[in-house]
Formats: structure tokens, sequence, C-alpha cells
């Protein structure tokens, strides 16, 4: 199996099952439509890629860097708009804004980096890399349906998911009520399709030829 995002022979492989939504917003309010994948799919990832994205994702990595950067940036232009119009209430309170919104996400970003290498630090090699490998599938993954209308998001389906409860399964991969059923049956069928399905899942169709 290739590795999803540089294409070389990958070592790790993984499961996943896609959720297609789409949000249609109604009178009483949002309702999201949604869709599961025929199958569960198996992606591989490359260990260079794992361990790159491992670097990148701890403190003083490339992408926190890259995040820190944005909201100095943005404190820094709060801070020279509010010494150059502060005389004038509207430039006032856009660079008050914007001074906090820099601070705050300089915060946040901060904290969710330190959590993140606790979180790494603490696990073994194995799963620290499969952990990674799932980042760097979501990373590549496509975000959005063929038609445009529906988003796509992820769930991995491991020993971890498959021991878990339906309702924490929901919350944790937004899942809707409709969905749940087939979510189980897929996830627990070691071809990864739901049985009650009644049209063949393409790969069958292939083999049938
Ligand atoms: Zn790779």
């Amino acid at each position: 199996m290739k590795c999803i995002a540089c294409g070389k022979e990958a070592d790790h492989e993984l499961r996943s099952l896609m959720i297609e939504t789409m949000h249609l917003r109604g009178l009483d309010g949002d309702k999201p439509l949604q869709r599961l994948g025929k199958k569960v799919e198996t992606t591989g990832v490359c260990s260079e890629c794992a361990e790159k994205y491992l670097k990148a994702a701890g403190a003083g990595g490339k992408r926190v860097m890259k995040k820190y950067l944005i909201f100095g940036l943005i404190l820094l232009v709060g801070a020279l708009v509010i010494l150059a119009g502060h005389t004038d209430r509207v430039f006032l309170t856009t660079g008050i804004a914007a001074v906090f919104c820099g601070l705050a996400g300089l915060v946040t970003e901060f904290l969710q980096a330190r959590t993140q290498k606790k979180e790494f630090d603490e696990m073994s090699d194995e799963k620290r890399y499969e952990k990674a490998a799932w980042q760097v599938f979501l990373q590549h993954a496509s975000k959005k349906s063929e038609d445009e209308y529906f988003d796509r998001t992820y769930m991995p389906v491991n020993d971890e998911t498959r021991h878990m409860i339906p309702g924490d399964l929901m919350v944790l991969y937004k899942i809707e009520p409709v969905c749940v059923k087939k979510m189980m049956r897929m996830i627990h069928n070691p071809q990864g399709i739901d049985p009650q399905d009644k049209e063949p899942v393409p790969a069958e169709i292939d083999k049938q030829e």
C-alpha cells in the first residue's frame, strides 16, 4: 500500500469510515443531512510522513510557529492601530479587538500545543505513530464530496473505536442518530461493509466481472 501523502511504500495502515454531512437551513433551524461511506476504507501512511508530522506538531515545530506568527501579527497590527488612531473611537475599538483576538489566539495555540505534546509524550511509540499517521491521513483526505454539497469527516476504525459505545462515537465524530445503527454494523463487520446493504459495494462488482 502506498502512502497517501508522498506515494512511498507505507508502513502504517489506517482504517477509516467516511461521514458526509450537508447542513440544510430550514425554518426550524439547522438540519444536517448525513450519509456514510459505502465501506470502511484502508489508507497507507509511511513512517517518514508520520515522523514529519510529529516534529511539526511539537513545541517549536513549524506548524505551531506559523500560527504563533499569524496571531502575533494580528496583535502587532492591533497595537499599531491603537497607537496611530487612539483619538478616533472606531480605530480604537478595532485596535483593541485585534489585540484581544491576537492574544486569545496565542494563548489557545500555546495551550493546544502543550496538551498535544503531553499527550504524545505519554503514549507508547507505536501509539504515537498511529496518532500521527491519522493526522497525516486527515490532512490529505478530501474534505468535500465530489458534488461539493457534503462536508467529509472521518472516523478511525480500530480497537479503540470498536470498543466504544454508540453514544460516545456520536458525540466524538458528530454522527447523526439516523446513521448510528449503520455505522455500528459497518465498524464491527470484518469486511467493513453493512451486511444489510442490498446493493453490492463497488469492490464486489469488480470481482464479479
Ligand atoms: Zn509518506
